[in-house]
């Protein structure tokens, strides 16, 4: 199971001062489109004993946690120690995983940082880059023994993308590219220093960044400049970030290379080349794209209102054929380490939402889950014939666990196979849940489960 501290925790360290740049961020009006706020979200701070007992009798092996960088690292000092309390909590929560059987997936940085950090610039100042390295190390030192894998950085695209180019998320920048890939260099500078840091302290720790991953389709087949679109969107979207890494270097296509603003952020980042020790993704849909006249030229084009296939509650189309070809082509450049070995992979997030408002409470709503049935079985199954045609895949991480914050939606978009009452915090599992019970317990698909992707190759 997937989940990530912002969305699920409801933390009383974070939320009573507004620790981080997001729980400051939903106090604004009009920044959440259903009005709420991940103040309480699903409670996991009080609840996770409980909840990891479900998860237990749910059949599941492996849980994806996040660290809250705000709590553990609240004051603007040059700090040598975590806080005291929040990593209490921290060392009890992965303690009960651990006691329950968990393979842990530890994030560092998923999406929210420190309000101090962000208040000075965040990933566009150096400052971040220390701190990050420095709480990574100190994670490390404190938590190394419970962590099995590392995630530094959650989806940096993402994450530039909303916060730089579409305002959806803090800092809440407009078509600010400049800044976006200034952040993606600070991102990526991240990443090599706490991987170098993390791997001083524990030279066998496992240590990656998980990207989104999002299959890039033009609209008309045949258009050059759709195919033009479709080009850079998948480079820079996907390809942009593990690159760099596998070479040591930040490197734009032709014609963004010529841009002296892109120029000044290129070229070789210190510690950085192959800093994953393993593949991580994250997928849930494909995006189609087309190019748009506008002064001046924008090559990455936007995304098409064209969108045929079946679609989950936020309008996402379900393409499960897409994580087949993720896996047995699209990662290609990625797949050996620099000693030749075949990196494991991982889907760290998969899953979908439906939409019900947050105030919802009594009766069955959302429990029959059928689509969500679907969805999960056929990525499963697409990652089955992926392992079947040579993927080394080694592990799946369902998005998400329980209902939870999802951003600018807020509450009312629902990813949990587990379905949370926000009023009172009953937690209910979805029919989905328990398929997925069964198909953990038997580590198979039963066949009345089975639906082969259709549109494959
Ligand atoms: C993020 C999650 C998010 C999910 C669904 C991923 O992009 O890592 O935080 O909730 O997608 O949108």
């Amino acid at each position: 199971m997937a989940t990530s501290a912002f969305q699920f925790e409801g933390n009383p360290l974070e939320i009573s001062q507004r620790l981080s740049d997001w729980s400051q961020w939903t106090t604004k009006s009009g920044t959440i489109a259903d009005g709420t706020t991940a103040d309480k979200a699903c409670e996991f701070f009080s609840h996770y004993g409980d909840d990891i007992e479900l998860c237990q009798e749910l059949n599941l092996k492996a849980f994806r946690i996040s660290l809250n960088w705000a709590t553990l690292c609240p004051k603007a000092t040059n700090q040598c120690h975590l806080d005291g309390e929040s990593l209490d909590y921290y060392k009890k929560l992965l303690e009960a995983l651990k006691a329950h059987g968990m393979t842990t997936f530890v994030t560092l940085f998923h999406f929210c940082l420190p309000r101090w950090l962000s208040e000075m610039g965040g990933w566009n100042n150096e400052r971040t880059i220390v701190a990050f390295a420095k709480y990574a190390e100190l994670a490390a030192q404190e938590l190394g023994d419970l962590v099995d894998y590392w995630l530094t950085i959650n989806e940096p695209l993402v994450y530039a993308y909303q916060g730089y180019i579409n305002g959806l998320w803090p800092p809440g920048y407009h078509k600010n590219y400049r800044l976006a890939f200034q952040a993606i260099r600070g991102l990526l500078e991240g990443h090599a220093q706490a991987y170098q840091a993390i791997h001083n302290i524990s030279p066998k720790a496992k240590i990656s960044f998980t990207i989104h991953w999002r299959p890039f389709v033009a609209r008309r087949k045949v258009n050059p400049l759709d195919l033009i679109s479709r080009y850079y969107r998948d480079y820079v979207f996907n390809h942009l970030f593990p690159l760099a890494v596998e070479k040591g270097q930040l490197e734009f296509p032709f014609p963004l290379n010529l841009s002296k603003e892109l120029q000044a952020i290129s070229g070789p980042v210190a510690g950085l080349k192959g800093t994953m020790d393993y593949l991580a993704f994250n997928y849930f849909t494909r995006e189609i794209c087309e190019f748009k006249f506008s002064l001046p030229l924008d090559i990455l084009g936007r995304q098409s209102q064209i969108a045929p296939l079946e679609k989950t509650g936020m309008g996402w189309e379900i393409y499960p054929e897409g994580l087949y070809y993720l896996l047995t082509e699209d990662l290609a450049p990625y797949r050996f380490d620099l000693k030749n070995n075949a990196r494991p992979i991982f889907i760290t997030e998969n899953g979908m939402s439906t939409c019900f408002p947050a105030n919802t409470t009594n009766g069955d709503w959302s429990l029959n889950d059928d689509q969500r049935v679907r969805y999960l079985v056929s990525h499963l199954m697409a990652i089955h014939e992926s392992i079947k045609a040579g993927a080394n895949v080694k592990g799946y991480l369902h998005w998400s666990f329980l209902d939870n914050f999802e951003w600018s939606d807020g509450l009312t978009c629902r990813f949990g196979l587990v379905r949370v009452n926000y009023t009172n915090q009953e937690r209910t599992p979805r029919t989905s849940a328990k398929v997925y019970a069964q198909i953990a317990a038997l580590n198979a698909i039963s066949p009345q489960c089975i639906q082969t992707p259709t549109r494959l190759r």
